[in-house]
């Protein structure tokens, strides 16, 4: 009886099997721990959310209440607060606080669900249950338990791509959390204060006040841009002689930085950095990091420079998440295999997990195989002529023509815009395709303007395409729509149904609204599809509009109002605290 009050670990959590005999002597040694299992004690279908992201968070924002009120919700991730990522560039230095871009999970969840403060770091999809522990940073004793569900939302985002380069883990800044972002200001902050010691040679502080950001993507792109603000606006004024020692210096293996914006954008914001001393080394491949400088090879004269940093910011892109590494291995061979994410149906079901897996965000990889299905019926549409061939510009209308149905047709039919004349827009996602994106230029890039593709020659290329899986951008967007749709789905009653698709509801469907970046001196770059590439004062002021307008609440678009209000009278503040 002791012992099965011990397993009771508090009244909602049970075992599933509380051990009533002593099996000691049949089993020398239980090999694992026996878990308390967590029951809400309705039988209503339990619904479990990984994550506190952009992808979880719209899930539960979105989530209509009778949806909520007919499942039995619980809300699992070990950042109990979601995070606005957009602006951690600006909490790095001062502009925004960072309480104004977080908001505690339980007021978004309000009464839709349970929340527990866990890492989740197995799930058994074949068991349907998965195991969460209480976050081991936080210093308290360990406590891990077992969550059964019918229907599982995977929002767990991604991971740091290191691409194994030797010593980024140990000595460059992440730049994913809070934490990062406050690490990042307090090393300036130690940094210039070191460098004002009186015995600082002048070798040492040009090494102390180089700043080297890796990757020239947004992210990238806006830490230099904020850090360069910052000297300019305030530390200029209290360190006033250290000011010409200070470096910003952006890593990038392409020849120019934002290199899936258009090219104009690109050029403009090279432009603007070089106005305002940030500097880009572009064609540039990091080799190996050590404290206090960087092996950068120049990949096209193929000569390497020792770089020396006071510190070093790491934002290379994502790589997958070790929960969805380990859960890859667990669904049935074959189903699984793609690099970064977890492939799932056009739904966002999880394939191979018998649509009991749902996952959305940077996790997540959508699956395009319905155009197979379709190929004949798709070839002899596009075949104008009905002579049983296709030519190029065939082939192009009929990429254009279903791309709204099949998203990754869309890039392919601009990928051929770009090659064989037409739009601004080819051009533009042709230069991408042609600086790396290798599934495209793989597929699609060997045609030729005399093309003449047989039915089967077609089927072959679309299989190719579809094999490709292009994985939609890691970005918040992508994520955020991903979790209405889910929710939306919920509604229409795809959980009470068995995890049934209900007959009325589509397909995902991802609508791009543009992208953006703030460039430093309070200008920014939009580029927005249909109106085109848009930079500046004006770019600025609505991409500080629109980073303020889309906060998850009220009160913090108050507080990073208030925000840019401070930084604009007071300037930032450099203090360590
Ligand atoms: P996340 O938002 O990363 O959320 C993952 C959640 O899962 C977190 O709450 C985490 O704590 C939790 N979690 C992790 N592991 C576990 C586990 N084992 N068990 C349970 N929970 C777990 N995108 C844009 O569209 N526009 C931008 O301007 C933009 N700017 C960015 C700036 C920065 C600095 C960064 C880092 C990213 C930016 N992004 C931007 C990208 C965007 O933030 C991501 O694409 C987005 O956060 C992905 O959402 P997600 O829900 O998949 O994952």
């Amino acid at each position: 009886r002791a012992k099965r009050q011990a397993w009771n670990v508090c009244s909602t959590l049970t075992t599933e099997r509380p051990p009533t005999t002593d099996t000691s002597e049949e089993k020398p040694a239980a090999p694992t721990k026996e878990l308390p299992v967590y029951h809400s004690g309705t039988s209503k279908p339990r619904v479990v959310v990984l994550g506190s992201g952009w992808g979880a968070m719209s899930f539960l924002k979105s989530l209509p209440r009778d949806a909520a009120e007919s499942i039995d919700l619980t809300l699992i991730s070990p950042r109990n607060y979601f995070l606005y990522t957009p602006l951690l560039p600006a909490v790095a230095t001062g502009t925004v606080e960072e309480r104004s871009i977080v908001e505690p999970v339980r007021r978004v969840l309000k009464k839709k669900g349970k929340y527990f403060e866990a890492i989740c770091n197995d799930i058994d999809p074949v068991e349907r249950s998965l195991v969460a522990c209480f976050p081991p940073e936080a210093g308290l004793d360990e406590a891990c338990f077992k969550v059964p569900y019918d229907m599982l939302v995977l929002a767990v985002g991604s991971s740091n791509n290191t691409f194994g380069i030797k010593g980024v883990e140990d000595h460059c800044f992440f730049f994913r959390s809070i934490t990062n972002a406050n690490e990042l200001r307090r090393r300036v902050s130690e940094c210039f204060e070191r460098a004002a010691l009186p015995q600082s040679t002048s070798e040492e502080r040009k090494k102390l006040l180089s700043f080297v950001v890796v990757g020239g993507g947004p992210t990238g792109v806006e830490v230099a841009a904020e850090l360069h603000d910052m000297v300019r606006d305030d530390l200029v004024k209290v360190y006033p002689d250290l000011i010409k020692d200070v470096r910003i210096r952006v890593i990038e293996l392409m020849d120019h930085v934002l290199s899936t914006y258009d090219r104009a954008i690109s050029d403009y914001t090279a432009n603007e950095f070089s106005r305002g001393a940030i500097e880009l080394v572009l064609n540039s491949r990091v080799a190996g990091v050590r404290k206090g400088e960087v092996d950068v090879i120049n990949t096209t004269t193929n000569t390497t420079e020792v770089i020396p940093f006071g510190a070093c910011v790491w934002s290379t892109g994502v790589a997958m998440h070790p929960l969805i590494k380990k859960l890859q291995g667990k669904l049935p061979g074959g189903t699984q295999t793609h690099f970064r994410s977890i492939v799932t149906d056009e739904y966002l079901r999880v394939i191979g997990s018998e649509g009991t897996i749902f996952s959305i965000g940077d996790a997540a990889t959508i699956a395009q195989g319905k155009a197979l299905a379709k190929a004949k019926d798709l070839f002899w549409e596009a075949d104008k002529d009905g002579n049983g061939v296709l030519s190029l510009g065939e082939l192009r209308d009929m990429l254009r023509a279903h791309s709204r149905e099949y998203s990754h047709f869309a890039e392919h039919a601009r990928f051929l815009d770009g090659k064989y004349g037409a739009s601004r827009w080819g051009g533009m996602v042709a230069s991408a395709v042609s600086r790396g994106k290798k599934p495209v230029d793989a597929v699609v890039g060997e045609l030729t303007e005399d093309t003449a593709l047989e039915e089967d020659q077609f089927r072959d290329l679309l299989e190719k395409i579809d094999r490709g899986l292009r994985a939609l951008p890691a970005t918040a967007q992508v994520a955020k729509q991903q979790g209405e749709f889910l929710a939306a789905l919920l509604g229409k009653g795809a959980v009470r149904q068995g995890s049934q698709i209900p007959a009325d509801a589509k397909p995902f469907k991802y609508s791009h609204k543009g992208s953006l970046a703030y460039v430093g001196s309070d200008k920014a770059v939009m580029d927005v599809p249909t109106v085109g590439p848009i930079f500046g004062w004006g770019a600025g002021l609505m991409w500080k509009g629109f980073e303020t307008y889309s906060q998850i609440s009220f009160r913090n678009i108050f507080l990073v109002s208030l925000d840019w209000i401070r930084t604009k009278i007071f300037g930032r503040d450099i203090s360590r605290v």
